[in-house]
């Protein structure tokens, strides 16, 4: 079974997704993380995130693989070495959407990802999931908050992983991305017709994790 979870940055998608997937002992694939795992490799070879000729040929070549922990949590390996805190650092996240963005970018990336979803039962987060990756998925969310509780979150994610950043930058960094994600050209971010809309804002994770199990066990 595929469950697809997709969302704006901070609605706190990747959170639910993880503890869902481990609940329901299904593997956790977190597709931001391949996005950052590739801009992470662009920026070690210093290519201009704008040169798309030298990102899509680095992009055909690269090996990104994710590993779930028994504990819960998510190796992601990148050419065989573990990145998983790497690409949570500003420096990917400022340069992530641009990369997104591109076309065969997407091409390589959602094959990868439909690669990984044979391994058996997942839930998947993201931003297209339920409407280009896996638009057959048996249950799709989207899951939504305001823009305030949003940068709250992710504020306190990066807090929790010991960056310092002002909420400000917090602030300008996801209305940045949310802008490119929904506004690209290829898939961009939007709910699938059928995907069950979820608005997080007042709602503990606990209580998102409840709600999405009630419907995937209803139907
Ligand atoms: O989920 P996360 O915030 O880590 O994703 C980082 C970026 O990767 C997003 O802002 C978006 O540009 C891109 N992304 C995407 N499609 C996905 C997942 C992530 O374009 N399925």
């Amino acid at each position: 079974m595929i469950i697809a979870i997709d969302g704006p940055a901070g609605a706190g998608k990747s959170t639910v997704a993880k503890i869902l997937a481990k609940r329901l002992g299904f593997l956790y694939i977190d597709t931001g993380a391949m996005y950052r795992a590739l801009t992470l490799k662009v920026l070690e070879n210093n290519i201009p995130v704008n040169d798309e000729l030298q990102i899509n040929e680095l992009a055909k070549k690269v090996k990104i693989d994710l590993r779930n922990n028994p504990d819960g949590s998510l190796t992601v390996l990148l050419d065989g070495q573990d990145v998983s805190l790497e690409i949570r650092k500003a420096r990917i996240t400022q340069f992530v959407s641009d990369i997104a963005k591109i076309k065969d970018v997407r091409q390589v990336l959602v094959k990868m990802q439909r690669e990984l979803g044979k391994r058996g039962d997942c839930v998947l987060d993201g931003r297209d999931i339920g409407t280009v990756v896996f638009p057959d998925a048996a249950r799709k969310f989207f899951i939504d908050a305001t823009s305030n509780v949003r940068v709250q979150r992710r504020f306190k994610e990066l807090k929790d992983l010991n960056q310092n950043i002002a909420v400000l930058d917090v602030e300008k960094d996801l209305s940045n991305r949310d802008k490119i994600d929904s506004t690209r050209e290829i898939s961009p971010l939007c709910k699938a017709k059928d995907a069950i809309y979820i608005d997080t804002t007042e709602l503990s994770i606990e209580q998102v994790v409840d709600k999405l199990l009630r419907f995937i066990k209803n139907g």
